[in-house]
This record gives C-alpha cells, structure tokens and sequence, in this order.
C-alpha cells in the first residue's frame, strides 16, 4: 500500500506506542483518527496533534461500532486497523498464602480484564473495520496486531500470554478468511519497549531486564513503528509475526 493513501485507526492512540504511531502515521502524509478509554487523555492528545480522538472502551461492542463510524466520518473510510490497546495485569497464577500456607489464586477480573481488552478488543474493531471495508469494496486494506514475545509464555502473566498468543492465531485465521477480500494481517511482537506500561516497572526490574537483552536496552516505540510501516507497504506479506525485541528470547 501506498503510504500516502493510509487513513489509518490506532487504538489506544493517547499515549505510549499508540501516540507514537498517530504522530509517524501524520509525518508520512497518512490520515489519522484514534480513540483511548480514558476521555480526557483522548482530548489532550487529540490538542497536541492536531488529530481527531474518540473515548472508545475497545471491549465493548457499541463503543468500538461508535469509534468507527465517528472516525470514518472524520477521514474516510480507514483501509489501515492498528489494534494497539492493551493492558496487563500481572500475577502469579498460584502462590502460596504466606501466614496460612493454603494456595492464592489468580481471581477471575484480572484474568477476565486482559482477554477483554487484549483479545475481545481486536476482534471488535476487526469486524467493524472489516465489514466497513468490504462495503466500501477497499482495494487493499490492512490490519496490524500488536501481539508480544509474551505470547510464548511468560511466568506471572497467564492472562496477558494467553491473550497475546490468541492475537496471532487471529493474525493468522483473519489472513487466510479476509485475503479474497483484499485484506492483508500482520502481527508485531515487541521485547521490553520505553513506554508508560514499562515505565511503571521498578527501575532495578527495568535493569535486569534491559541486562537480558543481546542489544543491552530497551526498544523506543519509533522502532515498533518500522515494523508496522514495513507491514502496511509490503504487498506481499499476511499473516506472519515480525519480532522487534533487541534479540530477546523468553
Ligand atoms: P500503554 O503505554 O499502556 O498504552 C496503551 C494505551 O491503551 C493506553 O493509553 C491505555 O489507556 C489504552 N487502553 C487501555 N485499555 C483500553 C481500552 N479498553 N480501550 C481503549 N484503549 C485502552 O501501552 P504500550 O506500552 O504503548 O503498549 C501498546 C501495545 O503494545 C499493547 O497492546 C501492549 O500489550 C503491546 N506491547 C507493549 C510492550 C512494551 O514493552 N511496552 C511489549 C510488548 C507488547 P490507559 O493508560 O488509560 O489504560
């Protein structure tokens, strides 16, 4: 896809990588409309860029069908998705209860809460995208996942791996159902990234990771931003994960 021709919708588009991919989306000549659960921040950013922004909660139905048909009259149809929201809600899935010994569940809303965001999320804005580009007979259209090398397994984040290993299944099944229809789908799955979800780790955490990492830091959300570029321009590729993580293997 020609990048100039990009009317692109990012969630979660307020802050961290989101924000990042609104700015480069806008300096690459793209259009550019967003939506973040929190309003306030939504209308701050929305300022700052000068970019139509729209409080949407991705995992609810009405609110993702609102964000699109609300962000649609703003740039046109979009032939770009980029299913950026996330959250984490780390924990253990098992540990024992220190005083009494007996064994302490993950409780349900935090497993509950990262599947809705993480995984109903990208499903919601998927169909309404999908179907929007279908009746629009979009020549080419493409949807980018952010995914994660947690998607492997990560010790302390059943829910948050479960949800980012559903992603790429998803990547894979929406490239093989939606390429007749000229869809194209790829996933990214970044390392340890600068961003406000890494920054609210523990800096002597942070260090131990970034001590892990082959390239011996962090990644910064414009690096992510290569890769997505990369699957928005190349005709050729769907349903592959491109892996941005400094060469770090969970
Ligand atoms: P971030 O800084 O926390 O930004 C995510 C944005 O999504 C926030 O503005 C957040 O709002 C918003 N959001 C949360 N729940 C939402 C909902 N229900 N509806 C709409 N928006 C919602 O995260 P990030 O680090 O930029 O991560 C972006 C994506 O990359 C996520 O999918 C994440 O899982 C993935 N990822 C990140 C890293 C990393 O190292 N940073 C690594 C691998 C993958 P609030 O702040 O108000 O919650």
């Amino acid at each position: 896809m020609e990048f100039s021709g990009v009317r692109a919708l990012v969630t979660g588009g307020a802050r961290g990588m989101g924000r990042c991919f609104v700015e480069q989306i806008q300096a690459g000549g793209g259009a550019v409309a967003f939506c973040d659960v929190d309003g306030e921040a939504v209308a701050a950013t929305a300022d700052a860029l000068h970019a139509p922004g729209f409080a949407c909660d991705v995992s609810q139905e009405a609110s993702v069908q609102r964000f699109y048909d609300e962000a649609s009259a703003a740039i046109g149809v979009p032939n770009v998705l980029i299913n950026n929201a996330g959250i984490t809600r780390d924990g253990l899935f098992m540990k024992a209860h220190p005083e009494t010994g007996e064994p302490v569940m993950m409780d349900v809303n935090r497993w509950q809460q990262v599947i809705d965001v993480n995984l109903t999320g990208p499903f919601l804005c998927t169909r309404a995208f999908a179907a929007g580009a279908f009746r629009a007979k979009n020549p080419e259209s493409v949807v980018v996942n952010l995914s994660s090398i947690s998607r492997a397994g990560n010790a302390g984040q059943l829910n948050y791996s479960a949800a980012k290993a559903g992603l790429v299944a998803d990547t894979v099944v929406w490239a093989k159902e939606l390429a007749r229809y000229g869809v194209r789908v790829g996933a990214i799955a970044p390392g340890f990234i600068r961003t406000p979800m890494t920054e609210g780790m523990k800096p002597e955490a942070l260090a131990k990771v970034a001590a892990g990492i082959p390239l011996r830091r962090l990644g910064e959300p414009t690096e992510i931003w290569l890769a997505i570029r990369f699957v928005i321009e190349c005709g050729y590729f769907t349903g592959r994960v491109v892996e941005v993580d400094g060469g770090l293997v969970l």
